[in-house]
């Protein structure tokens, strides 16, 4: 018998956190940030205890593990963002046994992270392994447990497949079926489905897409929707190019260089995240920015700088930043609100390859955004952009792959799993029997 316990995640999109509790040890996959409240007290989180963390619904309330501390033997991070790995460096104390398992970026994006709260973190004495996709590692217990390559929108993402004496548990959070990735590989179909041939007791599946009746599309597409708008119609030679992206999505900040390498533009990308993400991407011997003539500037003394000469030359640059989500300090905002030496203007292009991270306050930041923007009557290219999770197909692959006997959808409300929950009842399973759809903070045996 496994026990299941829900810390977080499972019935919203943030702060993922699961805890599965074997005869001899505890394992725990990701520890992860709401973002919006991270937000909403960024600048008071450094400061905070663990306890005002979690009552801020900053991190998952691990209340439920308390007394079995010591019996958590793994922490497993699946992949670098921040919903799943950006709890690490407030909560990984709490359990002294635990080493801390991801691949090699992952870890690095984890250290980088840590490294910029190093003055209250130093505590931290948990064991960092890096371990590669496609390769397996054992627990203290002896448990074994793999990481399954699987593409997503940041590099190295594992679906993790514990053996436990019961069956197989598979962890899928995140993933998609890229079939054309344009950083990795495709993935690891071969192996899901000798997993499926072992006996999958147990699937834990991201469903935050699964209401998208499709198959989410490739990466590929994106650097041509990309190239679409950014070369095809380059034709006011004055203008300035801003696009937004996530900071960790390596594989599209890759195509963004090679397109405006091909425009002949110098390409520099705006502020922390977008450094501390390329940081990671060089040291886990992925990509190294720099070397490939990107500039990189990481404080804001040093993005104003930028700002400053780019607003002279607009038509010699491109601009990449974050703050699509409509972040206040990222520096999008900050050049919506003019508060940088970059002044927006009518034929000046601002491209969004990004998608609104689906919660309130996401969607009405984002929306107060896009009217500060649209007031410089600038143009504005929105959705350039492919989502890194699953839509209701590539779900009903996934199922036809691996067949887990329970199978418990998460990473959303229950309004964002019908989709998955209508294809696994389209194959014979049976919600409340083999489905389950559950809150955090619960505990479950299977
Ligand atoms: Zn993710």
């Amino acid at each position: 018998m496994v026990t299941l316990y829900t810390l977080g995640g499972v019935n919203e999109v943030g702060r993922n956190m699961f805890a599965f509790e074997f005869e001899d040890e505890i394992i725990i996959c990701d520890m992860g940030l709401e973002l919006s409240n991270l937000i909403a007290h960024n600048d008071a989180v450094d400061k905070m205890a663990l306890d005002e963390i979690v009552e801020k619904g900053i991190v998952a309330d691990p209340t439920m593990l308390k007394g079995k501390e010591e019996k958590v033997k793994a922490i497993i991070v699946t992949h670098a963002h921040l919903d799943h790995v950006g709890g690490v460096q407030y909560m990984a104390s709490l359990f002294p046994n635990a080493s801390i398992y991801g691949t090699p970026y992952t870890i690095e994006v984890l250290k980088v992270l840590m490294k910029s709260q190093m003055t209250i973190r130093e505590g931290l004495k948990n064991k960092f392994i890096k371990v590669n996709v496609n390769s397996s590692f054992e627990t203290p217990a002896g448990m074994k447990i793999e990481f399954v390559n699987v593409t997503h929108s940041t590099p190295q993402s594992a679906v993790v497949a514990m053996h436990a004496p019961e069956g197989i548990i598979l962890y899928a959070m995140d993933f998609k079926f890229d079939n054309r990735p344009a950083l990795g590989q495709r993935t690891n179909y071969e192996r899901l489905k000798e997993l499926d041939k072992m006996g999958i007791k147990l699937m834990i599946a991201d469903s935050v897409r699964s209401n998208n009746k499709r198959k989410t599309l490739s990466e590929i597409v994106v650097k041509e929707m990309l190239r679409d708008v950014f070369i095809e119609t380059d034709i006011v030679d004055t203008q300035g190019v801003i696009i937004t992206t996530f900071a960790s999505h390596i594989t599209r900040l890759k195509s963004i260089m090679e397109l405006t390498q091909e425009l002949g533009r110098k390409i520099v990308f705006l502020g922390r995240s977008m450094s501390k993400y390329c940081r990671a991407a060089k040291n886990a011997g992925i990509i190294d920015f720099k070397a490939k003539g990107v500039e990189i500037a990481e404080s804001p003394a040093e993005v104003n700088k930028w700002l400053e000469i780019i607003n002279k030359n607009k038509k010699d640059y491109i601009v990449v930043c974050t703050g699509h989500q409509g972040e206040d300090n990222a520096v999008l905002s900050k050049i919506a609100e003019g508060r940088t030496p970059y002044e927006l203007k009518a034929d000046d292009k601002v491209i969004f390859s990004s998608e609104v991270i689906p919660t309130q306050i996401n969607i009405e930041a984002s929306q107060v955004l896009q009217g500060k923007l649209e007031a410089f009557n600038c143009k504005i290219y929105r959705d350039l952009h492919v989502s890194g999770h699953a839509s209701r197909e590539d779900h009903r692959d996934m199922l036809n792959m691996v067949h887990p006997k329970y199978l418990v959808p998460a990473h959303g409300p229950v309004v964002l799993k019908e989709g998955i929950v209508e294809v696994a009842e389209e194959m014979g399973y049976e919600l409340g029997k083999t489905v389950f759809l559950l809150e955090d903070q619960q505990k479950r045996e299977f």
